[in-house]
């Protein structure tokens, strides 16, 4: 049985990564071994057969002992322990849900019900490494890959709505903690009917503006009751990583691009992150390369994978069904709005919404690791 390292199980992705893996039986396959960073020593989770403590995830001897890592640990971890590993002769397969792995040469980016194809011409040549994409890139994908496959897309423009939870636990615990302060300010003017509304907006802007560096840490300023324009770093030329992301991982992924000898697509986003807990959302404009009926781009969204909840262009549908709130803790990736746009028939504006925890970062990994353990 194959000894499967687990490092970051407790973070965000790891405790969704886990309950995934427990619902669909992969701990029967594996003989796991629980790393720590911060609690070495200490008694791993229950799914531990007969390595019932806790390791160091920064013990190189004990990480060489693994066939497979599966980490979900965070980029800096990657970035010290990875070439530390491999340096120490480790040819194990390494599963990463971190960044800093993911554009590299060597490395695939596993999305497979997008990419098995890619994934599997990996395996064939002995590549080693593993990575889960972005997470809004892996929803969006998940959402219109169709599109692309099926060489119908001449560019495409996205604005992401972007929860909480794509920072990791400690954000999400900011956000309620913030939502927290802006009500406790107000909370007497919301008990009595006859206030004005000026005066809750107002405390509500101070009590924002106030918020402690504490109440910060994480997103640096306010997040609740307002947004953020900006997701990860600065490149210095006006894009954010995360846009950047956007744009290289899903050429990647699709196998377009240097190195694949087939020109990119053009892809450029502006990353938002919103108040929302968890859901990635991403409203895009799609320029066809040439006008396909609408109701032929809806089958052939609807046709691609089982997980696509494909949401009518109505209202009513939309709001209820097209919703972080409505797709929150299932595999459904939503897609709707789907409708031609003002610009010209060869125009199409969509919506899609995706567990960005699920599909967009634990789902993948589990899946690779199945995938590993099949051939
Ligand atoms: P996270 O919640 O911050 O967890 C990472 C690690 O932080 C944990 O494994 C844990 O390590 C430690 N930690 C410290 N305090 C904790 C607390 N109160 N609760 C839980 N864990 C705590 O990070 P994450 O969001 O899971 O992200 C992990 C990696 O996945 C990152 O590289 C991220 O970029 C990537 N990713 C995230 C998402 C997302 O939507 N969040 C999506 C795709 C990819 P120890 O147990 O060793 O102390």
């Amino acid at each position: 049985m194959a000894l499967v390292g687990l490092v970051g199980w407790r973070g965000m992705v790891g405790s969704v990564l886990m309950d995934r893996m427990q619902a669909e039986g992969d701990f029967a396959l594996i003989e796991p071994m629980f790393f720590s960073t911060s609690n070495a020593g200490g008694r791993a989770p229950a799914m531990a057969k007969n390595e019932t403590t806790l390791q160091d995830a920064n013990d190189i001897a004990q990480l060489k002992r693994c066939d497979i890592v599966i980490t979900a640990q965070g980029s800096d971890y990657t970035k010290v322990v990875y070439p530390q590993l491999r340096a120490a002769g480790w040819k194990g397969y390494w599963i990463d849900a971190a960044k800093t792995l993911r554009m590299q040469d060597d490395a695939v980016i596993i999305l497979d019900p997008v990419n098995m194809p890619v994934i599997k011409d990996a395996l064939a040549r002995g590549v080693k490494d593993y990575i889960g994409g972005n997470c809004t890139v892996s929803c969006m994908l998940m959402g219109l890959g169709a599109l692309f496959k099926a060489d119908l897309v001449e560019w495409m423009t996205c604005t992401t709505y972007q929860a909480a939870s794509g920072g990791g636990a400690q954000h999400m615990r900011e956000l309620l903690t913030q939502m927290g302060s802006l009500n406790a300010s107000v909370r007497s003017l919301l008990d009595d009917p006859a206030s004005a509304i000026l005066e809750i907006d107002r405390t509500i802007a101070d009590t924002q503006r106030g918020l402690s560096a504490e109440e910060t840490k994480n997103f640096m300023v306010p997040l609740a009751g307002s947004l953020i324009p900006w997701i990860d770093a600065d490149r210095g030329d006006g894009t954010s990583l995360e846009e950047w992301k956007g744009g290289a991982e899903t050429n990647k992924i699709l196998g377009r691009g240097p190195g694949f000898g087939v020109p990119a697509t053009p892809i450029d986003s502006i990353c938002v992150r919103v108040g929302a807990m968890r859901c990635h959302s991403q409203a895009l404009t799609l320029k066809m390369k040439r006008d396909v009926p609408l109701a032929d781009l809806e089958a052939i969204i609807k046709a691609d994978n089982s997980w696509v909840r494909y949401v009518p262009n109505t209202r009513e549908a939309s709001v209820r069904g097209l919703t972080p709130v409505a797709v929150t803790g299932t595999m459904d990736i939503a897609v709707g709005r789907l409708r031609k746009l003002a610009m010209g028939p060869q125009y199409v504006g969509a919506f899609t919404i995706g567990d960005q925890l699920l599909w967009g970062a634990a789902e993948p990994l589990r899946r690779m690791l199945r995938i590993l353990l099949e051939q």
